[in-house]
């Protein structure tokens, strides 16, 4: 079968392979990969940043936003042939730690955590795949295409749940959010936004393209003018180091600021640690990082997508490449692009 795959760590390595096709173990499923979406964690696994082939072998399959349709289920599962799936990305380190046990591996506490398409662990873009029927999760059929989207989704599930947490530590009423950065990840914090109720603002430095128009379409503020503070919630989806500044220097009370995204290294953008200081002791604020998901994050990003509806959410797929055509192509960075998908059944 094909699939795309690197050499960890071996910048100009990646390259399409026919590969043996994977059979279930007891207690996996037997997906077909439809479609699997790309970010910029790929184009970094592609330059050799980071990742790791699974043990004993030099290559990795990559893909780690998938979207498949089951060909086998065990007969004790709660799948069945024809059901669409995305797999859940990060699986429980073997030690255990705390969180891992849990079932909170998206919190794991010691680093030995595997990732599908990242860490040890071949990710989705090959024409099959398996999986532990405990590590996937159903999509709804009608979503079709757009469920590719579950994966980052489910960070934006995570974030929100940890938002509301905290935000439960008092008296809590929020009602504007800042969203900065209408990539994918901004998108659906948008969206989640939008869905409880509140009113949201999303900054981005694009003025043309699709984004500002999918931005208003869910009934939210666009602009490209640089931020003002009065937001109870921000949700920095950037990872650019002069916007995240910009959110640290907010005096409003309460302020939770949830980072999303990573910066790129190095940077000459400075923090006036002082400053930021006092504005977060003397208005109670809170700024955390979240990365990854677990399966009940998934499951609230699945209703969320159900509730968004496909028209909506396919316009995020701005690039639809085939397998069998210049797939090279889906990993080239693209101006005004929101979702490349690679599509591998033809
Ligand atoms: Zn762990």
């Amino acid at each position: 079968m094909r699939a795309v795959t690197i050499a960890p760590r071996t910048p100009g390595s990646l390259r399409l392979d026919d590969i043996p096709a994977p059979r279930p173990a007891p207690g996996q499923l037997l997906v077909q990969a439809l479609a699997v979406g790309v970010c910029g964690t790929d184009r970094e696994l592609i330059d050799g940043h980071y990742g790791e082939a699974p043990p004993g072998e030099k290559r990795l399959v990559l893909g780690h936003e998938s979207l498949g349709r089951v060909l086998e289920a065990p007969a004790q599962s709660a799948f069945a042939a024809g059901d669409l799936v995305v797999g859940i990305v990060r699986h429980p380190d073997p030690v255990p730690c705390a969180n891992c046990a849990a079932g909170e591996w998206d919190m794991c506490r010691n680093g030995l955590y595997t990732e599908r398409g990242i860490k040890q662990a071949h990710g989705f873009c090959s024409d099959f795949f398996t999986i532990e029927n405990s590590m996937a999760v159903k999509v709804e059929k009608s979503l079709g295409l757009a469920a590719v989207l579950l994966e980052p989704a489910s960070i934006l599930a995570k974030a929100w749940e940890h938002i509301e947490r905290i935000g439960k530590r008092a008296r809590w009423e929020p009602r504007r959010v800042l969203v900065t950065g209408a990539g994918p990840v901004g998108l659906m914090a948008a969206l989640m936004g939008m869905q409880r109720g509140l009113e949201v603002h999303v900054q981005d430095h694009n003025e043309t393209g699709p984004k500002p128009a999918l931005v208003r379409e869910l009934g939210a503020k666009y602009f490209s003018a640089e931020t003002e503070g009065g937001y109870d919630i921000i949700i920095e989806c950037s990872g650019a180091p002069a916007i995240i500044r910009k959110v640290l220097g907010f005096e409003t009370p309460n302020l939770i600021v949830c980072l999303t995204g990573l910066s790129p290294a190095p940077s000459d953008v400075k923090l006036e640690l002082a400053p930021w200081n006092q504005a977060m002791v003397l208005n109670n604020q809170v700024v955390f990082g979240t990365v990854n998901a677990n399966r009940r994050h998934y499951r609230q990003a699945a209703e969320a997508l159900a509730r968004a509806g496909k028209a909506w959410l396919e316009r995020l797929i701005t690039r639809k490449i085939r397998l069998r055509e210049k797939w090279q192509q889906a990993y080239e960075k693209v101006r005004g692009d929101v979702k490349t998908v690679i599509l591998l059944e033809d």
